[in-house]
Order: structure tokens, then C-alpha cells, then sequence
């Protein structure tokens, strides 16, 4: 079987769905591997890298001939895809809400594509899941990119001029990323603060020393839906959360928001009127940014100034750790396809419970039931 790995070409991507650790395990389940020279540059990887271990080096032109599964962070062009074979896998984080017209070419091309991002939230998937990986870089990136863009130190400090105090730290939404950023915040000295919709959150914030702020019960919400996600709360249960909110953030000098439920635009748990009482000086970074934003105001990529409160986020926070993120992305994939890696047929074969959760297209036809619903 022959995998091929493209450059990406999406504005701002750094990452690479392939690394010289992962065509080494790839080579050693008897794959080919082709690789488009340069793809692993913006992640600090040479062409001679992955030659090192084996790899084919194609030139610029970026032909894929004879590819029978192209990896991808992001999915690629069908245009970039002519010469793979009939019926070839495209496995990457394929963004099939938001490209959707993509997705519909991969069907008509007759690929058969596989999104990484509906991987089940199952134990067996845990290490094949690239929202988990990217998710858990991005809150710790979020965190060190406020406290370098806030003009005060997070951690107290005790000095022979006097004393500076903590940082507080409010993170919002405490999934993969919220979680990871309450350790960072931590880490780097901060007092910190936590909120979410599912209450078995709570402990977890407890479990990292940081102090969860709650709604206590609107009548019988959990707020977790199928497989872990959050889903959309009531009108009551957000006014509620809105007040208890609005009175905590006032007090916070960074604030970290990761809301997001899949397949809607995030849901905005900031307001500018929440903002106009913050103490000028103080960092909000907005996590779901790109997925139309948790706070007020913000934009992709931009440091947007309201009331004397910087507000930030990134169109593609992991982007932002290139070689770490490719490094567990790669790992992601080569987890998956080897898991089901049929021996014989020297090929992946797919479950049922897998392959139906992730497949969108399949002989000529959009499948996938999220897509169709
Ligand atoms: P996510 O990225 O979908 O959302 C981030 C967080 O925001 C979630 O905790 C969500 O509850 C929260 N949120 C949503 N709306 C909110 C609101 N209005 N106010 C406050 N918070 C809000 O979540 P995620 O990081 O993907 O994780 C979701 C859950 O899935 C977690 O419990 C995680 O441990 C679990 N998970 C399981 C597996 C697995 O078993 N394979 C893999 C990954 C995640």
C-alpha cells in the first residue's frame, strides 16, 4: 500500500500529518511512503528526515501517483489529488461541517474520506483522536500567549521593592484544552478559577487545585450530552450562568474561553458589557475564535482592544506549536491505520463502529450520517 502526505496548503497551517518517527512504523508495516518535499518544513523537518527513514521525496510538482491513502492535518484540494488511485482514503482532520463543497468533490472524485475529528469518544480511540491532541496544545498555548500579551507577572512575588500579587486566572469551558490550560495557568503562579456546563467537571477543576465556579442546580441539567459533549443549555440555566459570570469575571485578570459544541457556532459565554467591567489591563483569549467566538468582539488573529481589555485568539492555536502538534498528530494517524492494519491484505480494514463514525463519502456518495441528518 502507498501513503502520500501533500505540504498543506491552507493559509497559516505549520503542521505535517507525517513525521520521520512515524514513516519509520509506517515502513515497518510495509507501507510506501511518499512524501512532497518541503512538507515538513514549517514544522522544523527536513526532506532529508524523512529520507532518512525511508521515505520517497516527490518534487514540487506534488504528484501523488498511485497513492492508495493520502494523510493531511487539513484536507486537501481534489485538484491536488489527481493520480491517486480510484476509491483512495483521505485521512485527515477534514472540517466536514465547514467544508462541506469539499467534502461533496471527495465523493465525486469517488474517494473514500475519513475525518479524523469524528473519531468516537471511545477508550479504544483515545490515541487515534487529533481534537484531544490539538486541543490539550492549545491550552497551554492560550495561557503563555496571554501572559505574554498581559503587562503583569502570574505568579506573586515577594521582592525588596515590595510585592506584586497573583495573576487570577478564570478559564471557561474545562474540556481537553480548559483543562490543560488551568495547569499552565497554575504552573506559571496564577490563582485560578473554573467553570463548565457539565457538572462532572467540577471535580476535575478541584483535582488540578484550582477553585470550580457554578451554577448549583437549575432544575435537572447536566449539561452533558451524547459522548461526552456539551450540549445547548436552556434559557434559564444560561441566564443563571450569565449572573454568576458577570460577577466573577470583573475580579479576573486573564480569562480563557474554550467553549465549543460540534457542528454549531460556539456559544458566547462573554458579553461587552462583561468586558466594560473588567480591570483595564486584564487578557481575554478566545479559544473558539474561529468557530465565530466565545467572547464578544473578538477576531481571528488579532489583538482587539475593548474597555482597556485585550481580547485575542488564533484562526489555528496548535498552528501556533508546529512540531509538537505534528508530532502527536502523526502519532494520531499511525495509531488508527495501524490498529486496524489487516496483515494479509497488507492494508488498514476498518470496524463498523469506526469506520461508520469517521467515513463521509463512499462510492460516489456523501454518507455519513451527521452530514446527511
Ligand atoms: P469541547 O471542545 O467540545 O468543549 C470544550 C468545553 O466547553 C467542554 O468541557 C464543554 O462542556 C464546555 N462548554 C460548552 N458549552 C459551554 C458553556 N456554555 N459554558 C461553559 N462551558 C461550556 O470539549 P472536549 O475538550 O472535546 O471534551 C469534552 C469531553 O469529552 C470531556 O469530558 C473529555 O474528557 C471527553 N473526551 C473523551 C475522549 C475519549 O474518551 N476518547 C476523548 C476526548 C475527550
Amino acid at each position: 500500500v502507498k501513503l502520500a502526505v501533500l505540504r498543506e496548503r491552507a493559509s497559516g497551517e505549520t503542521r505535517v500529518a507525517i513525521t520521520p518517527e512515524t514513516v519509520k512504523k509506517f515502513k515497518a508495516l510495509g507501507a510506501n511512503v511518499a512524501i512532497e518535499a518541503g512538507a515538513g518544513l514549517a514544522a522544523s523537518i527536513a526532506d532529508a528526515d524523512y529520507a532518512a527513514m525511508g521515505a520517497q521525496i516527490l518534487d514540487g510538482s506534488g504528484s501523488i501517483a498511485e497513492a492508495d491513502i493520502v494523510l493531511g492535518v487539513q484536507g486537501p484540494d481534489v485538484a491536488l489529488l489527481s493520480g491517486a488511485k480510484p476509491g483512495a482514503w483521505i485521512v485527515a482532520g477534514l472540517d466536514p461541517f465547514g467544508q462541506r463543497a469539499r467534502v461533496d468533490a471527495y465523493a465525486a472524485a469517488g474517494f473514500e474520506a475519513l475525518a479524523m475529528e469524528f473519531m468516537p469518544r471511545i477508550t479504544r480511540a483515545q490515541s487515534m483522536d487529533i481534537l484531544s491532541s490539538q486541543s490539550n496544545l492549545a491550552g497551554y498555548k492560550a495561557v503563555i500567549e496571554a501572559a505574554a500579551t498581559y503587562g503583569r507577572a502570574f505568579p506573586m512575588m515577594m521582592t525588596a521593592a515590595g510585592t506584586i500579587s497573583a495573576a487570577k486566572a478564570f478559564i471557561m469551558g474545562v474540556g481537553v484544552a480548559g483543562l490543560q490550560a488551568i495547569a499552565t495557568a497554575r504552573r506559571l503562579g496564577a490563582q485560578v478559577s473554573a467553570t463548565d456546563v457539565r457538572s462532572a467537571t467540577k471535580e476535575q477543576i478541584m483535582s488540578l487545585g484550582a477553585k470550580p465556579i457554578f451554577v448549583e442546580k437549575v432544575a435537572g441539567i447536566e449539561g452533558e450530552g451524547a459522548g461526552g459533549y456539551a450540549t445547548e443549555m436552556s434559557a434559564e440555566y444560561q441566564a443563571a450562568q450569565a449572573e454568576l459570570v458577570s460577577a466573577h469575571i470583573a475580579k479576573q485578570d486573564i480569562v480563557i474561553t474554550t467553549a465549543l459544541i460540534p457542528g454549531r457556532a460556539a456559544p458566547r459565554l462573554i458579553s461587552d458589557a462583561q468586558i466594560a467591567t473588567m480591570k483595564p489591563g486584564s487578557v481575554i483569549f478566545d479559544l473558539a475564535v474561529a468557530q465565530g467566538g466565545n467572547v464578544e468582539g473578538s477576531v481571528p488573529d488579532q489583538i482587539v482592544e475593548r474597555h482597556g481589555v485585550k481580547i485575542m485568539g488564533y484562526s489555528n492555536t496548535p498552528a501556533h506549536l508546529p512540531a509538537d502538534a505534528s508530532a502527536l498528530f502523526a502519532r494520531n494517524l499511525y495509531n488508527f491505520l495501524s490498529a486496524f492494519w489487516d496483515k494479509e491484505q497488507g492494508k488498514p480494514v476498518l470496524d463498523e463502529e469506526i469506520g461508520n463514525a469517521i467515513r463521509l463519502t463512499a462510492n460516489g456518495a456523501v454518507v455519513n450520517p451527521r452530514l446527511l441528518g
